[in-house]
């Protein structure tokens, strides 16, 4: 693994049991997270960019598994640990911060006294008065006043207590941040300086984020690298700058002329046609063919390959194979873009 790749995240797998039988909502998926970057993973509600994040560091939700893959999280595979020793990972080398802190934060307990508790917890060697004075100095930082710290969280703004679950990542050090769309509940000032905040810390500390949201225009602010999910599938992976300009999935094409801006009226945005298929019996082929302008047969019958299609970007879809390849919709695909 080169070094430049803090986490290398390969062919992972994570299945539900439902009552109406397997769903996978992550399938096969790779991701390389590089030192230092703010990655994007952006998709629609469901497409298992949120399983993804919590599969990372090893969270599940209820009956979910993780069924198959690699987690290679700065050269060790944490699936060969023990689940007894993950909650040292968590919080000291993976932070999480999640749309709504007050489920990560006790209610009862004064921020302050949670923020010691934490780092005394993951850092035996240091004294509390240490502990308390590295708490306050990281909450100033991030723009709370010290005087706060005695609050409980339901006395902070959400904007807040955001800011919250940073300093205790950075409290403990993390390697990195996993922010799962953190800003879906804050007003559009609050997020706009929350997200001015993250691109500082990145630069400050050399933080690495992962910030999973739905929103493309919140990657589009801060993120150097992007990565399409669609339907727990890979769809397209390449640095901010070469999906914006030159999405090359139809997916992504889609997602971004579907985002509003102040050029386009909106009745004139364009609508996706269609919906997610359902992860408990998914097309067979590529996922998105039933919405696709451009599906071909083949489309429908086999699955494209993740492939490099240019030196940073990635892309599953069969408008890029060599062979077989319909050079009129290409055409077509290309001048969409
Ligand atoms: Fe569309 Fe086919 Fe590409 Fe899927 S593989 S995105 S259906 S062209």
């Amino acid at each position: 693994m080169s070094d430049s790749i803090l986490y290398s995240i390969k062919n992972l797998t994570v299945e539900y049991e439902t009552r109406a039988g397997i769903v996978r909502a992550v399938d096969g998926v790779s991701l390389d997270i590089r030192r230092g970057e703010i990655l994007g993973l952006v998709g629609e509600s469901g497409c298992g960019k949120s399983t993804l994040g919590k599969a990372l560091m090893r969270l599940h939700d209820g009956p979910a598994s993780i069924t198959g893959g690699e987690l290679l999280f700065n050269g060790t595979d944490l699936m060969k640990l023990s689940l007894s020793e993950m909650p040292k990972v968590r919080g000291a080398e993976i932070g999480m911060v999640f749309q709504d802190p007050m489920t990560s934060l006790n209610p009862v307990q004064s921020i302050m006294d949670h923020l010691t508790e934490t780092i005394l917890a993951h850092e035996s060697h240091l004294s509390r008065g240490a502990a308390r004075e590295r708490a306050e100095e990281l909450v100033e930082r991030l723009g709370i006043r010290r005087e706060r710290l005695k609050e409980y969280p339901h006395q902070l703004s959400g904007g807040m207590r955001q800011r919250v679950m940073i300093s205790l990542a950075l409290a403990l050090r993390a390697k990195l941040v996993i922010a799962d769309e953190p800003t879906t509940s804050l007003d559009v000032i609050v997020e706009a300086k929350f997200l001015d905040l993250l691109k500082e810390l990145q630069q400050e500390f050399g933080l690495t984020i992962l910030l999973i949201t739905h929103n493309i225009g919140v990657v589009a602010e801060v993120c150097d690298r992007v990565a399409v999910m669609y339907a727990a599938k890979m769809a397209e992976v390449g640095t901010a700058f070469d999906v914006f300009a030159d999405p090359k999935h139809p997916y992504t094409q889609g997602l971004l002329k579907s985002v509003p801006n102040i050029e386009t009226a909106k009745e004139d945005l364009y609508k996706m046609g269609g919906e997610p298929p359902s992860l408990l019996h998914p097309p067979l082929g590529c996922r998105f063919h039933p919405r696709c302008p451009f599906a071909m047969e083949i489309c429908s019958i086999k699955e494209p390959d993740f492939r490099p299609v240019g030196e940073e970007q990635l892309v599953s879809c069969w408008l890029y194979e060599k062979e077989g390849i319909d050079e009129s919709l290409l055409a077509k695909a290309v001048n969409n873009g």
